[in-house]
């Protein structure tokens, strides 16, 4: 092991009971929020665990001893923590002061997740140490302890042990205070088998035989953390590390996978330093390693235990032989996501779950900042107004939810890692950052920092330390958009030309998906900054109250929201919006997706007509940007699949999408030494798409290469492996399934496994997909990918996969994370617009959750019956306008023969 250092400071801390707290970490007992029914009495404080696990790999079980020093701050008789899936064997109680060990005795809650330790006499206020013994389960998914089985290089059965702790799954592993205001240091010791290699936060600080094969380990002890953030794995294990910005940092593979981690390895060296300076307190820990575990969860992708990351292979590990452009991006903005994590969460954290956005809103925009820093040729400018579509997605259905929610059972906090959390966050930290200007904001985030290191936070805190950095009327416009749901509309126009500036008023209204009529009377109100051009330099005013004047430099075409920061949708008048579309090829790739998926979102959901968005999308030239010819793929084959039993308008959006063949001609079908990145990225995507629609030349080739793979898995350029072999598998005949199931069987390295069973339930083939359902529950293709092979039969085949779902629930729940469990059901249908579901959806839901914890199932009804609703509307008017349009030219759009360039 390369991380042994020898730091007996710390270990002498792991004898000393403390008498007193310091009192920056001792939560006040008069902040308990008695809304929060899952919150533990606030009777006694944990300031210091030191936990001791021994696995039994085998047995998929461990022992493990705690001693836990606590202060007493109420005169109790009993201490109750969190505990979950455990049995204890023993539970002590010594004063600090002196005096013999009081028994107690353990009694488990397993709905409420708590074990009642309970005394021969009341307790005094005052110091103690807590001493419980107990065992529990090793999960084979992600959640507290969980194993990966994999097959080592040599072909034999590997099994690495990791844990997962967020939201609330600390306690499976140690009875604790497991909530993430209860902040605490930690020392661990684990004892596992002397061939192994275990990881924690902190290095170890000493490592000895102790017979029997197993070895002892030690780590060092963490600083005051939550202990959602407690992390620990062991296995066969090799680390690769470097030195940056005076920390190691690290990168832990399954033995063998060293070579696949010099990309990571790179970024985190890259990262390190850049986030030092933009918070302005340095990284306090000595090393950050980053774990990767050989499986996956439909739940997510990478944790950020604070000095040891847990990310699944799938976004951590770059083999050439298989991964694409796509995914070496993700793996950059992974770790700048979990590594800004280190201090937006892990250094400063979120009092309750409540605020799990100022986590998870605050790393994603950090991550989408980074990557334009580091790679301004990536297109992740373009990428973050996807974000903000993504949200405004599930913002618009009157299911949504504010992004500062309240957060009663740990189910809830669970479903709380959603878009509205995520994408909505990171969009209005972007309104809000352009609001206050970059330099402001940042200092505020560094007082932050400076502020709240080693406590918790509520949203306010931020605010007040943004606005004390000057950001004066910050707080107003973030509360309106943090507290209440939902996404503004702003109608504009129609605009005159007054001396050389545009003058225009905007109306401020709600743009609802499912309740246009209700949103129309009574809109909810923000305080909205709007940014807008008119040929001449940007102009900003904060829309206040209906209807505000606003005033633009020049007389060109009206764009308002410039630049796409602004949480909002635009609705121009038809002279705006077609003096907009003239003007489209001159915008730049951000304005003209935001402008693109804008006008779809408002003619998707009736504010006007089809026509508009088509017209957009049919001035998106084969040689634009490419980020923007993506978009345009994705939203004309989305409409190919909306309408499917209309041949003749299915063939007419195909021609579309064939047009775009000239520009796989012009980038090539191979990777080219020395290509723009998003060349690389919209490759795959061309490829895909064309073969979605049929494309012969895309099919043949796809064919071609195929075969060829069968012989040889270098027949196919890595990044684009997924590509052609996704073309196959939609069109699989039974003869390619089964080349391609065993292809699937005699591949060992996890993630190009996973790739290849996920492939198999990409068929549209309604007998094929059943085999790939009937192939998920099996054991073959292992615990951790059957999930996502049943959401991706789901896509083709939404009735039959959740039929299936229902009639082995027995047998596929074990292969569900419990924290993805209540949104995978409802994920296999939401997007399915048949009704005739919902009454299916909803008898699960009645029977599986509570109702407080059904959110993912009424948000799903409510996209059902969006669907139901709205698609014939959109089918006809898409019809019409196809009938009304047809291409002029095999080969070109319309629109395009203007000389119009992205
Ligand atoms: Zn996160």
């Amino acid at each position: 092991m390369k991380s042994v250092v020898m730091l007996l400071a710390s270990a002498a801390a792991l004898l000393t009971v403390p008498t007193a707290l310091p009192a920056q970490n001792a939560p006040q007992a008069d902040t308990v929020d008695p809304s929060l029914p899952t919150q533990l009495p606030r009777t006694a404080i944990p300031h210091h665990y030191a936990v001791t696990v021994i696995p039994h790999i085998q047995q998929l079980t461990f022992d493990g001893s705690v001693a836990i020093d606590l202060e007493v701050v109420k005169p109790t008789s009993t201490l109750v923590l969190n505990a979950a899936d455990m049995t204890f064997s023993s539970a002590t109680l010594d004063p600090a002061a002196g005096g013999a060990p009081l028994p107690g005795r353990t009694t488990v809650d397993n709905a409420a997740e708590t074990a009642t330790i309970a005394f021969p006499a009341m307790l005094a206020p005052g110091a103690y140490r807590l001493q419980l013994a107990y065992s529990g389960k090793i999960n084979t998914q992600a959640n507290g302890l969980f194993a990966l089985d994999y097959k080592t290089k040599e072909g034999a059965d590997g099994r690495s042990l990791f844990t997962q702790f967020e939201a609330a799954d600390a306690r499976r592993f140690v009875p604790s205070w497991d909530e993430p205001d209860y902040k605490a240091t930690w020392d661990l010791t684990a004892r596992v088998p002397e061939n192994l290699m275990a990881v924690s936060n902190l290095p170890a600080i000493s490592s000895q035989p102790i017979g029997g094969g197993l070895k002892e380990v030690r780590f060092r002890t963490t600083p005051t953390m939550s202990s959602y953030l407690l992390f620990f794995a062991a296995g066969d294990f090799d680390r690769v590390t470097k030195s940056s910005a005076g920390r190691e940092v690290g990168i832990v593979v399954s033995r063998g996978n060293g070579r696949y981690a010099g990309t990571a390895l790179g970024d985190e060296a890259q990262i390190l330093p850049y986030y030092n300076e933009y918070f302005g307190t340095p990284y306090p820990l000595p090393k950050l390693d980053n774990v990767a575990g050989p499986g996956q969860s439909l739940f997510f992708s990478a944790m950020e235990n604070w000095g040891a990351i847990f990310t699944f292979e799938h976004s951590l590990l770059d083999d050439p032989a298989i991964t694409s452009e796509a995914e070496r991006h993700r793996i950059f903005g992974t770790e700048a996501h979990e590594m800004a994590h280190q201090w937006f969460g892990d250094l400063v954290t979120m009092g309750w779950w409540d605020d799990l956005w100022l986590n998870e809103g605050f790393a994603s925009w950090m991550a989408n900042k980074t990557t334009q820093h580091f790679h301004p040729d990536w297109g992740a400018d373009v990428d973050h107004v996807g974000a903000r579509e993504n949200a405004m997605g599930l913002d618009s259905f009157a299911t949504t939810h504010p992004i500062i929610q309240h957060v009663r059972t740990v189910e809830q906090a669970n479903q709380a890692f959603d878009s509205i959390t995520y994408r909505k966050g990171e969009s209005v930290i972007a309104m809000l950052e352009g609001f206050a200007g970059p330099d402001t904001w940042r200092r505020g985030i560094q007082a932050y920092m400076r502020r709240h290191a080693y406590q918790n936070t509520r949203t306010a805190d931020l605010w007040a330390a943004v606005e004390g950095a000057g950001a004066t009327g910050l707080t107003t416009v973030a509360n309106d958009f943090t507290m209440q749901p939902g996404v503004p509309m702003i109608s504009a126009g129609p605009a005159r030309c007054v001396g050389g500036r545009t003058v225009v008023t905007l109306s401020q209204g709600q743009f609802s998906n499912d309740r246009r009529a209700e949103a129309a009377k009574a809109p909810l109100r923000w305080h909205v900054p709007v940014r807008a051009s008119a040929g001449g330099a940007v102009t900003q005013v904060i829309t206040q109250g209906p209807t505000t004047p606003l005033i633009a430099d020049g007389c060109g075409p009206l764009l308002i929201n410039a630049g796409q920061t602004g949480y909002y949708r635009t609705l121009y008048t038809p002279t705006e919006a077609e003096a907009l579309r003239a003007a489209f090829a001159a915008l730049g790739p951000v304005d003209q997706y935001g402008v693109m998926q804008d006008s779809l979102a408002l003619s998707q959901a009736g504010y006007q007509p089809m026509a508009r968005p088509l017209e957009l999308l049919s001035a998106v030239a084969p040689t634009a940007n490419g980020k923007i010819v993506e978009r345009a793929l994705l939203d004309w084959t989305g409409l190919y699949d909306d309408l499917r039993d209309d041949e003749a308008s299915r063939s007419a959006i195909a021609a579309r999408v064939r047009a775009y063949g000239a520009r796989l001609q012009a980038i090539g079908l191979t990777p080219r030494e020395g290509e723009a990145p998003v060349d690389a990225l919209l490759r795959p995507t061309l490829i895909t798409e064309l073969g979605r629609v049929g494309d012969p030349a895309v099919i043949a080739e796809a064919n071609r290469l195929f075969a060829a793979w069968l012989n040889d898995r270098s027949a196919i350029p890595g990044s684009l492996k997924s590509a052609w072999l996704g073309v196959v598998a939609r069109n699989a005949t039974p003869e390619t399934w089964n080349a391609l199931h065993a292809a699937a069987r005699a591949t060992s390295g996890h993630v190009e496994r996973a790739n290849l069973y996920e492939l198999l339930s990409s068929s549209a083939n309604e007998a094929l997909a059943r085999q790939a359902l009937e192939l998920a529950i099996s054991p073959e293709p292992g615990k951790t990918i059957s999930a996502s092979m049943i959401s991706t039969v789901a896509r083709a085949h939404p009735e039959l996969a959740i039929d299936f779902v229902l009639a082995h629930l027995s047998e596929v729940n074990p292969l569900v994370d419990l924290s993805g469990r209540s949104r995978f059901v409802a994920g296999l249908v939401s997007d399915s617009g048949n009704e005739a579901l919902i009454p299916r959806l909803q008898a699960y839901g009645n029977a599986t959750f509570t109702p407080e914890n059904r959110k993912p199932i009424e948000s799903a009804v409510s996209r059902i019956r969006w669907s139901a609703t709205n698609l014939g509307r959109i089918r006809r008017e898409t019809a019409a306008w196809l009938k009304a349009h047809p291409l002029s030219s095999p080969d070109v759009p319309a629109r395009s023969r203007r000389g119009e360039r992205g």
